[in-house]
This record gives structure tokens, C-alpha cells and sequence, in this order.
């Protein structure tokens, strides 16, 4: 595994040969949901590629960007365990040399939850991975469904800049309680560490009840049995066209549904989402 913090020397070190290049971007702080997209793309392609790179300008709140976890020396053993070729672990100023003032518009996309709650957030997003998938060129790049929408966003960005690459969504990674995996839960107190896990928990039960209920009904349901422990409180909880990710006002038959949730527990924001909802998404 070779490990490179300038994109000009990874760049020349894959070259301009044609090999299947599968390519895998993180924040770092790894855990087994990275480790899944690394050893999916081990699997499907013959070079993998990993970047580590915590991107300033997705964070919408300075303490979130400056608590976020870092441990670049732990992460590189776990990505050579995964079978990791090269990874990318720049510094800000090589992947923005200069200040990035794109403005990316994706329609409804990123007007939505994440979108509505993180001003900017997709649109920093957008202009980190073209970055990245500039230097990279990957045939291939795997992005973990615990983003849900990020990954409508991506595909958006890929179909307006014309980018030759396959998106591949991965499931999400839980623990045995059934909290799915995060950087940010190793921010979290013992206590609502605890706490956490009643957000799938929730969210999984919304699904049984969304059956016989409503859309409205239903998101209340979910909202206020999370909301129900002191320690949680529910940012939104909305379900969406798994596809368009717009809110669904009706279940619709042929619709697949999404229901996605941001909770903030103590000082840590965190996201889930789960499929299934409605009488005939299945
Ligand atoms: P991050 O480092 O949080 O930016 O995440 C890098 C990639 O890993 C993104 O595509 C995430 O969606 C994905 N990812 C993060 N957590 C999980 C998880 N628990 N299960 C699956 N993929 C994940």
C-alpha cells in the first residue's frame, strides 16, 4: 500500500494505463462501514484507491469541523487490512490551492433535509469529490447508504459534469444494537452512547406501524417515540422517494420509500435512515 499527500504524485503513480480503478473517499476515523466500501471494492476492482481527507468546506459548523476525529495512523493499518492500494491523505492547501467558489445547483435534491439543515453542506461535498475523482479517475467509487442522500447528490454531480464514473451504494454498517456506525459516535458521552441505538430502533418500529398509518402519521410516530428519551431530541424525521428523495406526501404503489432521521444526541448530530415504509413498500 503506497500512501501519497500530494494528488500530482498520486496521480502519476497510477498513470494513464487502463486497469479497473475502484475508488473509495472518507473522512478517516474508520470503522467497519468504511472497511465494508474498501473490501466491496477489493472485491470488484483490480486497484483500489482510498482518500482520508476531513473536507472544510462541507462543514456548515466550525466546532463540528474542529471535534471531528482524526487518527490518520490507525486508519492506514485498517486500510492495508482491507487490501487498500494507494491512499490519498492530503493536506487542505493541496486539495484547494486556491479557494473552490463553485456553486453547484442540484435542483431539489439538496433542498431537503441534510440540504435544508446544513447550508452548504452538498455543495461542498460536490466540490471535494469532482476534486477527487479528477485526481483519482476511478471507473468505480462506493459510497455507504448511512448517507442517503449524499449519494442522489453525487449521482446528480456526475451526470452534470459529465464524469465517467459508476456509483455504487453500499448498506449501511450497525453495531449489534443496531446503531449504525459513525465517525461521530466515538463524541459521544457513555450516556448517549446508550441512548443511541433506540434511533433505529424507532425507526424500524415505524416501519411496522407505517402499514396501517399515514405518511404524517407515521413520521409523528417515529419523531415522538425518539424524541420520548430526554437525551435525543429529533432534528427531522421525513420520508422520501427513495429515488427523487422528495418528501412523500401518500404512499404511492411502485414508490420504494425512505424514512431518514437526524438526531442530535448531547453535543454529536447523527443520521440513519431505513427502507420499507407504506403498506406496499415491502
Ligand atoms: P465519512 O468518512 O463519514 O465521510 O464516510 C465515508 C464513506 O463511508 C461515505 O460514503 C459513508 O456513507 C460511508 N459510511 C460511513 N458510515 C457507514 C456505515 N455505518 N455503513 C456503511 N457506510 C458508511
Amino acid at each position: 500500500m503506497q500512501v501519497f499527500n500530494r494528488g500530482a504524485e498520486l496521480s502519476a503513480a497510477l498513470g494513464n494505463e487502463k486497469v479497473l480503478t475502484g475508488f473509495v473517499p472518507t473522512m478517516g476515523a474508520l470503522h467497519e462501514g468504511h472497511v465494508s466500501l474498501v473490501e466491496r471494492c477489493r472485491r470488484e476492482c483490480r486497484r483500489v484507491v482510498v482518500s482520508v481527507f476531513v473536507n472544510p468546506t462541507q462543514f456548515n459548523d466550525p466546532a463540528d469541523l474542529r471535534s471531528y476525529p482524526r487518527n490518520l495512523e490507525a486508519d492506514l493499518k485498517l486500510l492495508e487490512a482491507a487490501g487498500a492500494d494507494f491512499v490519498y491523505a492530503p493536506s487542505v492547501e493541496d486539495v484547494y490551492p486556491e479557494p473552490d467558489t463553485r456553486q453547484f445547483d442540484f435542483g431539489q435534491t439538496d433542498k431537503v433535509m441534510e440540504g435544508a439543515h446544513r447550508p452548504g453542506h452538498f455543495n461542498g461535498v460536490a466540490q471535494v469529490v469532482s476534486r477527487l475523482f479528477a485526481i483519482v479517475q476511478p471507473d468505480k467509487a462506493y459510497f455507504g447508504e448511512k448517507d442517503f442522500q449524499q449519494i442522489a447528490v453525487i449521482r446528480a454531480m456526475v451526470r452534470q459534469l459529465q464524469i465517467p464514473v459508476q456509483i455504487v451504494p453500499c448498506p449501511i454498517v450497525r453495531g449489534a444494537d443496531g446503531l449504525a456506525l459513525s465517525s461521530r459516535n466515538a463524541l459521544l458521552t457513555a450516556e448517549h452512547r446508550a441512548a443511541a441505538p433506540q434511533i433505529y430502533a424507532a425507526l424500524k418500529a415505524g416501519v411496522e406501524f407505517s402499514r396501517t398509518a399515514t405518511v404524517a402519521q407515521t413520521e409523528r410516530f417515529v419523531t415522538e417515540r425518539i424524541d420520548s428519551d430526554p437525551l435525543l431530541k429529533v432534528e427531522y424525521f421525513q420520508i422520501v422517494d427513495a429515488d427523487t428523495l422528495l418528501p412523500l406526501d401518500q404512499w404511492r404503489e411502485g414508490v420504494a420509500t425512505r424514512g431518514c432521521a437526524a438526531v442530535q444526541a448531547g453535543a454529536v448530530r447523527l443520521i440513519d435512515n431505513v427502507g420499507g415504509y407504506g403498506p406496499y413498500d415491502k
